[in-house]
């Protein structure tokens, strides 16, 4: 057996055998052939059996996701029928004597050039297409196999280099008992997604898909950040009784969903969740969700071959107010680019792409994509208590400049004779060094902060979020950060406003002593960790925190600050 440690990115124990979610290489050689009949029948049994596998992914995703996930991959079909594609294919095959795989690359590429530098957006959309069905197809002819995580249909635990949010959108609860990657960090978003999707995760091991095997035996303990290869009894023996136990203290957890989260000195603070689909709402309220502190809107452009209608936005919305029953749901515009990306809208590679063009950037420069979704979110905010914040503000600028979108949309919807609530609270999210550091000018215009420390930490710091080599930089507990949180809450407070967390660090069992000493108002964290947080809050005195909170603050170090409050916390 192996140890191999990493990063805990979601807790519990999960043990089944592996599945290894890595693309094969699709090299071939390059020769002519002699029997080109043959060529071409290559080519089309290897076009029926991915029609095969695409029509079962296709009915596997609108089972699990809805027809809206399942619409690519007709997309995806009708690329594989098409005879202006596959007819070339095999005239290539038949004029120069080539190998069927040479005709499906270089018949492929042809058309995914030429469709990429049209205008025309539908246009685009199809190279991407093209360039994934003709991976598969490809897979078929060299003869290897092509991973499918859709497709899994025993229990396993997935094994790759990193799993985009889309990827793990589409694992398979049923089956996906746990996964380990190469790269990330607790907060990537493949960490975040598992979750939400309560899997067992450990991510950042640097080496999982190198030392890991297909079908080896594993466990995955996602609260040491541990992936064990092939156990010995013994070892099964003691994790089978470590999943128990977990499975106790999940239970102990469970008494205190209804009850408030108050401090053992009677201070309530709000515990809400974050969450990235209207269909993660059920797990939020079994785990005692006070509100919705951060819906991540970019899952609904994501997964998909298309920017979702305002309808279906209005859907999705609506959606989530109304299970939430008046509770605060704090929704945020898009936030895309940086690790999130949108294939069919084909954005420019960048060499920096946390520090890019994403989130209210990209918003503000196409204001029609950013219109839809406020007119949605507007339409939808009679249907419950809606709070809207903006991503990434570096500047007053562009929150004026979002809110007055935001407010004509308003006018002219309720010129169309559309109902709009007049109680929406308008925030933003801190997660912009600068933002932070100016708190007190920005508090005299927004309704609201919440704090993204996922960010935050990383533009603080200087150390990208998914670098698991410079992961020793990220520091919740620096005394930088701290700084910084303290500022943004007392600016809040100063002008009437709340101050909110919605960054991983929200649910940190040694931050969340030090943001109740802060006064931090509400809390929003994956909704597995509520409880637990609940459970902690309860045996704490706000009082006591806030009378550290000097010292906290003049501390040197991340080092020191951990080790004064675990001694203060036991
Ligand atoms: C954050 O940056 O802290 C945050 C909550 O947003 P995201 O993780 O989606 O970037
Ligand atoms: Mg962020």
């Amino acid at each position: 057996m192996t140890n191999i440690q990493g990063i805990a990115a979601s807790s519990g124990i999960a043990i089944a055998k592996a599945y290894q979610l890595v693309t094969p290489s699709l090299n071939y050689e390059k020769k002519t052939v002699e029997n080109v009949d043959k060529e071409i029948e290559r080519l089309d049994d290897a076009l029926d059996i991915s029609k095969q596998e695409l029509e079962k992914i296709k009915a596997h995703t609108k089972k699990e996701l809805g027809d809206e996930h399942a619409e690519i991959f007709s997309a995806h079909l009708l690329v594989l029928s098409d005879p202006e594609l596959i007819n070339p294919m095999k005239e290539k095959i038949k004029s120069d004597n080539v190998v069927a795989e040479a005709a499906l690359e270089e018949t492929a590429n042809m058309f995914i050039d030429m469709f990429k530098n049209m205008d025309n957006e539908y246009m685009r959309e199809r190279a991407a297409d093209i360039q994934d069905v003709t991976k598969r197809v490809m897979a078929h002819l060299i003869g290897v196999t092509f991973p499918d995580p859709a497709l899994i249909d025993e229990e396993v635990i997935v094994i790759a280099n990193d799993l985009t949010p889309s990827d793990t959108a589409q694992l398979n609860r049923q089956f996906v008992k746990g996964f380990a990657t190469d790269i990330g960090g607790r907060t990537s978003h493949s960490a975040i997604m598992a979750r939400s999707l309560e899997i067992p995760a450990v991510v950042g091991t640097k080496e999982v898909t190198q030392s890991i095997q297909q079908d080896d035996m594993l466990i995955v303990d996602g609260i040491e950040g541990v992936v064990i290869v092939n156990p010995s009894d013994e070892e099964l023996k003691a994790y089978q009784e470590k999943q128990e136990n977990f499975a106790k203290q999940k239970e102990e957890w469970a008494k205190l969903k209804d009850e408030p989260s108050l401090s053992k000195d009677g201070e309530q603070v709000e515990l809400a969740a974050n969450i990235g689909t209207p269909e993660d709402v059920v797990g939020v309220l079994d785990n005692g969700g006070e509100g919705i502190g951060l819906y991540r809107t970019e899952f609904l452009y994501m997964g998909k071959s298309a920017l979702p209608t305002e309808e279906e936005q209005y859907e999705a919305y609506k959606s989530v107010l109304e299970q939430m029953n008046d509770k605060p749901v704090v929704v945020r515009t898009l936030d895309i680019g940086g690790d999130k990306e949108l294939s069919y809208l084909d954005l420019p590679e960048e060499l920096n792409p946390f520090l890019g063009f994403r989130a209210i950037r990209f918003c503000l420069e196409n204001e029609d994509i950013f219109r839809t979704q406020l007119r949605a979110l507007l339409r939808a905010s009679v249907h419950g208590n809606l709070k809207i914040m903006f991503p990434m503000i570096a500047t007053l600028e562009e929150f004026r400049q979002a809110k007055a979108l935001l407010l004509d949309e308003k006018e002219n919807l309720k010129n169309e004779g559309k109902d709009v609530s007049d109680s929406i609270e308008i925030g933003i999210m801190v997660e912009i060094p600068s933002t932070a550091v100016i708190a007190k000018q920005f508090a005299k215009e927004v309704d609201f902060f919440s704090i993204g420390t996922n960010d935050l930490i990383q533009y603080t710091m200087a150390a990208d979020r998914m670098n698991e080599q410079v992961s020793y930089l990220y520091q919740p507990y620096h005394p930088a950060i701290l700084n910084l949180v303290n500022n943004v809450i007392e600016a809040a407070h100063s002008e009437g406003k709340w101050a909110g967390m919605c960054g991983e660090m929200a649910g940190d069992s040694i931050a969340i002593p030090i943001l109740l000493g802060l006064g931090l108002d509400e809390f929003s964290m994956s909704a597995t960790s509520i409880l637990p947080a609940r459970t902690q809050i309860r045996g704490l005195s706000k009082e006591k925190m806030e009378s550290y909170k000097d010292k906290i603050l003049s501390m040197g170090t991340a080092e020191e600050v951990m080790e004064f409050v675990k001694e203060k916390t036991e």
